[in-house]
């Protein structure tokens, strides 16, 4: 360490919000260059260097080639998937001197697919699986999480092509179970959720989540242990009510009512129900969103949702891709002067409107949970007024049905087994049945035994490999410092020289000779114009598995402390046994990970 490119801050920096940006920043393993664009410094790259290692293993273990392609790519092959526009601002965009367009890659079909289709020709060439690990730019509207959330990040991505979708499969179910492998051995806890496959397109795909409070992804599982991404979660279909009893609308003022509990306590005042009081969850409320077009454009549409529920835009997102939703502002809003901000009604909104009075082009979609033939109060579209008995089916339509609220504990899953309960991941990988989507886009296609064209299936898969490595900090770590899993550890033994006596320097520098002569990987802190103390906290902080010290106890009576980083007691044993304990010790952390 007296000569290690590294300075270790007292602080945490000030700007990050979460314990494993702050640690790494703290601890001299990275540094912030830019919002979401970090520098590997010499520890940092050691950590970095074992995940890539131990990534690559499982993938050739699979039988995965690895390649490398480059991060600078043309426009061409993303405007022929479309996805130059889909994309939309995520995407790094520039120009050569020419005024041609390029782009940073935010993730690789289209030039695996042009590679494979570009080598490949016969069904004797596949299956095939290529692999690179590297660097990804994706422009993100909220750089956050340190390395969680990059604008230049590091991806494994994977590609497969096969003859046939049983193909394809066999691959998928492959790369899934080296994730599997591969998670375990960093020491990452992992749920694996049924995913939305979002602009990728294609079928089939999982996410392998990292259940942590502080992910951006929200999962639900079910009791019988399913998962989904909320995103991908479809709500179980209800069935239609009988309205048939329901009496025809009527009007109510509802002065100065300027929330869904107003409304509801307005109406227990003067129209009570006879059965029960009125509830939330009675009121359809509409909600104005501006929908974005990849392109840029944008449109106004109109949700409805029992009042008891809150709108999740990333849901309809979800179901709307590649729209993208953000609430309407009033300026948007006035723009159709027949809906009165507060009181918008469904009678008039839609295509096919049923309703009397102005009607509106702005598209209508309703949530789920507003089932055919059920009875709403909801606004009148005119100030102060709502409408009552407002039957679905009966008195207003929609342009389509969509999973547009928050998902809430006691709501159902879809495999029927009980209630659903909710967890924040982080999402570490991902799993893809692209199908055909890539290959028909620019018809790779192979001869088969008979000398037919059949179109290639192709799987995608990848891992965040600097996301995860955040990870691992936020799964191993406590108040002091990070407590490396010794798979990825930068060192395994971090030798402590407390003490500057000749005695304490020969005995710490025979020490790691020895450690050395047994292939331990060693830190080795020989610094000598810094205090015990220092140095005690640099080791806490750095986080290697275990910790010896050489100081006054081997000055005195010969003997090296060993003590493992994220707890258990400390061992005192004699320098010449000392070495080969601490192996003992990391052969056992070592078994810890082990993936079978
Ligand atoms: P997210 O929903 O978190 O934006 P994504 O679904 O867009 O991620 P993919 O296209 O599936 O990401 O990319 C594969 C993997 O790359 C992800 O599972 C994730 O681990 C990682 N990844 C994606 N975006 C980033 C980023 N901005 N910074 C770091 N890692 C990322
Ligand atoms: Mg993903």
């Amino acid at each position: 360490m007296s000569s290690l490119f590294l300075r270790t801050l007292r602080d945490a920096p000030a700007d990050e919000d979460i314990d494993s940006a702050k640690l790494l920043i703290r601890a001299g393993y990275i540094r912030k260059e830019a919002p979401g664009v970090f520098a590997w410094l010499p520890l940092g790259l050691r950590v970095l260097n074992k995940i890539e290692d131990i990534v690559r293993e499982e993938m050739t273990s699979i039988g995965a080639q690895e390649v490398h392609l480059p991060a600078l790519l043309p426009r061409e092959p993303y405007e022929t998937t479309h996805r130059w526009e889909e994309y939309g601002d995520n995407i790094f965009k520039l120009k050569d001197r020419h005024q041609v367009d390029y782009l940073l890659a935010p993730t690789h079909e289209e030039m695996f697919t042009l590679l494979a289709k570009d080598l490949y020709s016969s069904y004797k060439d596949l299956p095939v699986t290529l692999y690179q690990i590297q660097t990804k730019y994706r422009d993100e509207a909220r750089p956050r999480a340190g390395l969680i959330r990059g604008r230049e990040f590091i991806m494994k991505d994977a590609y497969s092509f096969t003859c046939d979708k049983a193909g394809l499969e066999e691959c998928y179910r492959q790369e899934r179970a080296a994730y599997e492998r591969i998670y375990q051995r960093l020491g990452v806890k992992y749920v694996i959720v049924h995913a939305f496959s979002g602009p990728m397109g294609g079928s089939e795909s999982e996410e392998f989540l990292a259940p942590l409070p502080i992910g951006e992804d929200t999962f639900a599982q079910s009791p019988a242990g399913r998962a989904w991404n909320v995103e991908a979660l479809k709500t179980p279909v209800l069935a239609d009510v009988d309205f048939s009893a329901t009496p025809v609308p009527f009007e109510v003022t509802t002065p100065g009512a300027g929330s869904i509990d107003d409304v509801v306590a307005m109406l227990n005042e003067q129209v009570p129900r006879s059965d029960r009081a009125w509830q939330a969850a009675d009121i359809l409320k509409n909600i104005a969103l501006t929908a974005h077009y990849p392109d840029g454009h944008t449109k106004l549409i109109v949700v409805g949702l029992p009042g008891d529920r809150e709108v999740d835009l990333k849901r309809v997102e979800a179901c709307l891709s590649p729209l993208e939703m953000s609430q309407a502002t009033d300026e948007e809003l006035a723009q159709h002067p027949e809906l009165v901000k507060g009181f918008i009604g469904p009678m008039s909104l839609g295509s096919q409107a049923k309703g009397t009075g102005v009607a509106s082009p702005v598209e209508y979609y309703l949530d789920t949970h507003v089932v055919k033939g059920s009875a709403w109060v909801s606004g009148a579209n005119a100030v102060d007024r709502h409408t009552l008995n407002l039957v679905y089916g009966r008195d207003f339509v929609a342009d389509g049905v969509i999973e547009a609220s928050q998902l809430k504990p006691g709501d159902m899953s879809p495999d029927g087994s009980g209630p659903l309960s909710f967890q924040r991941g982080v999402e570490i990988g991902q799993v893809f049945q692209l199908g055909r989507k890539y290959t028909d886009a620019f018809g790779f296609t192979v001869l088969d035994e008979e000398g037919r064209a059949v179109p290639v299936w192709m799987g995608s898969y990848g891992i965040g490999v600097s996301r995860v490595l955040a990870c691992v900090v936020e799964f191993h770590h406590d108040g002091n410092g990070i407590m490396w899993p010794v798979t990825v550890a930068p060192a395994q033994v971090h030798v402590v020289m407390a003490g500057k006596s000749d005695v304490i320097v020969d005995g710490a520098e025979e020490f790691v000779s020895q450690l050395l002569d047994q292939g331990v990987e060693v830190l080795f802190d020989d610094r000598r114009k810094v205090r015990p103390g220092v140095k005690f906290n640099d080791a806490e902080l750095l986080g290697m598995p275990i910790i010896a010290v050489v100081g006054r106890d081997f000055e005195r009576n010969g003997t090296i402390e060993l003590r493992l980083r994220d707890g258990g007691d400390s061992q005192v044993v004699l320098a010449r046994e000392a070495a080969a304990k601490a192996k003992e010790m990391i052969d056992h952390l070592c078994r810890q990970y082990d993936a079978g």
